[in-house]
């Protein structure tokens, strides 16, 4: 299911962002000069923006809500690539972004892929069936698994490269977004710690999830992920998978099947009902919705390890 924000949501959008604009201490800041970067999706859009922090201005090309795996882009988006400073972007995760940024911003991009080790896509928990059936929404371009930032080390080294690319853009704040990358890493190290403390000591550690989004999280803690459907959260999973799925659940000892915010929860629902257990959300933090405009990607991180924790039986030191 794709949520389209109707067209006066993003006009008032647009509206809101130039009264920000014009309220800067700076009425200049509207006038172009400042670095303008645009960010593929909500995790890349966070990074960026602790980063440039007041010295450059960050848009995210995938509005709250928006599935990010199915971002389509508008004219006008493609338009604001051309002339963007840095699009801080995935190779292969939005294939729509990967060819605007080929044919329009060349030289422009930071894929952030080159300054990560991208871990395989997990096969053996893709539905083959749908995978054949990819009508070019998915991420096949990308050999590999796109999920890069559900591991907080990896956030740190996108962190670097922007400043890295900042920098060159905008060398007198050189010092400004290094140390602002320097205490985002700070974070994410902290947060990382969290995990392997709370992780470390559980019951089980195979976890359910309706689409295989957290293979660098389970890659990370040492967990086991077993996701219903496989990188693609629109493929629905074949009635043979959900069998083997709930073989799992049941030998394991599985509490929960976890769904997430911007994929419809009816399987996981259905199949949690079937066998008895229940259900919770795991947010593979793609994106914001109305629920969780609030929160940020550490927010989210720590949700997600909470109910990590408590679904796996997990002993806190
Ligand atoms: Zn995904």
């Amino acid at each position: 299911m794709k949520i389209t924000p109707p067209r006066a949501g993003l006009a008032g959008l647009a509206a809101a962002g130039l009264i920000f604009a014009g309220c800067g201490s700076d009425g200049d800041a509207t006038s172009g000069d400042a670095v303008q970067v645009l960010a593929a999706f909500y995790p890349l859009a966070f990074v960026a923006e602790q980063v440039a922090g007041p010295d450059a201005s960050v848009s995210n090309l995938t509005q709250p809500g928006v599935e990010a795996h199915d971002l389509e882009l508008t004219g006008q988006q493609v338009g604001r690539i051309a002339s963007a400073d840095l699009i801080v972007y995935l190779e292969g995760f939005q294939p729509a972004v990967d060819t605007a940024v080929s044919q329009n911003a060349d030289g422009a991009g930071l894929n952030v892929t080159e300054a990560l080790t991208v871990l395989d896509a997990d096969e053996e928990d893709a539905d083959d069936d749908h995978a054949d059936e990819d009508d070019g929404h998915g991420h096949g371009d990308l050999e590999g698994d796109p999920h890069v930032w559900l591991d907080p080390t990896n956030m740190a080294a996108i962190a670097q490269a922007v400043a890295d690319r900042l920098a060159e853009i905008s060398p007198e704040q050189a010092e400004a977004f290094q140390s602002r990358a320097d205490a985002l890493a700070q974070q994410l190290t902290d947060l990382d710690q969290e995990y392997s403390i709370r992780l470390a000591d559980c019951e089980r550690r195979v976890f359910v999830t309706s689409h295989a989004a957290f293979g660098y999280l389970a890659h990370r803690y040492d967990l086991e992920m077993v996701g219903m459907s496989g990188i693609d959260p629109e493929a629905e999973p074949s009635p043979a998978r959900l069998v083997e799925v709930q073989r799992v659940v049941q030998d394991e000892g599985v509490t929960t099947i976890f769904y997430e915010r911007l994929v419809n929860p009816a399987v996981a629902e259905a199949l949690a009902n079937d066998i008895g257990v229940q259900t919770a959300v795991l947010d593979p933090i793609e994106g914001l919705s109305d629920e969780t405009t609030d929160e940020d990607y550490f927010s989210l991180m720590r949700a997600n390890l909470d109910a990590l924790e408590e679904a796996n039986g997990c002993n806190s030191p």
